[in-house]
């Protein structure tokens, strides 16, 4: 069983690779951010409670992530492997996905964070906004975005490198190239 994490600033190309990840290798998919979009698209009062939230760029409060987090890992019946994508996003989010994955005996195999300048995620973040219409994807909610991830985000770089199971991988260039680079790291593990 497999464990990833899928880590790096919005714009990184998390959503991406991880879509690559899951094709190659039949991992099942949990992304926090797709959760909530789509309890948002189908209106339900879950997705009412967190829309203002992630329009303004602010982060869902732990509580709540960590609730749905733990359904959907209850439905998951993948015994391959999982890949964590845009969570965890706190170090209390982090500390609780460690005891998660403990009670079911397993462990944080990886974390791949992908590394892209600041200057490359606003301008890409920018043409997502008109591509997939994401009403968070507008100039200043991509800054207030990014400074989240800085300030609460970011430092889990540490945490995890002090757990010997960070990789960072550029993340620039094709989406092929920084998907070879990955299914390098993904090989070791398995
Ligand atoms: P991105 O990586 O581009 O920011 P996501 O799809 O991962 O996009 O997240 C979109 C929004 O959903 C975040 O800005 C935040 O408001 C909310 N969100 C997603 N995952 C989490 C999480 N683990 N903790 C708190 N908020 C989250």
């Amino acid at each position: 069983m497999i464990n990833l994490i899928i880590f790096g600033p919005p714009g990184s190309g998390k959503g991406t690779q991880s879509d690559n990840i899951v094709s190659k290798y039949g991992f099942h998919h949990i992304s926090t951010g797709d959760i909530f979009r789509n309890e948002i698209k189908n209106k339900t009062s879950l997705g009412m409670e967190v829309k203002g939230i992630i329009d303004d760029g602010k982060l869902v409060p732990d509580e709540l992530v960590l609730k749905v987090l733990e359904s959907t890992l209850d439905k998951c019946t993948n015994h391959h492997g999982i890949v964590f994508d845009g969570f965890p996003r706190t170090r209390f989010q982090a500390e609780e996905l460690k005891k998660i994955l403990n009670a079911r005996s397993t462990e944080i195999s990886i974390v791949l964070s992908l590394e892209v300048d600041e200057e490359e995620l606003a301008h890409r973040l920018m043409n997502r906004n008109v591509e997939m219409d994401r009403t968070d994807d507008t100039t200043e909610i991509v800054q207030k975005r990014l400074k989240v991830y800085h300030d609460t985000t970011e430092p889990l770089i540490r945490y995890y490198k002090g757990r010997g199971i960070y990789k960072a991988i550029q993340g620039i260039g094709t989406v092929e190239e920084i998907f070879g680079k990955i299914t390098y790291e993904i090989d070791k593990v398995i």
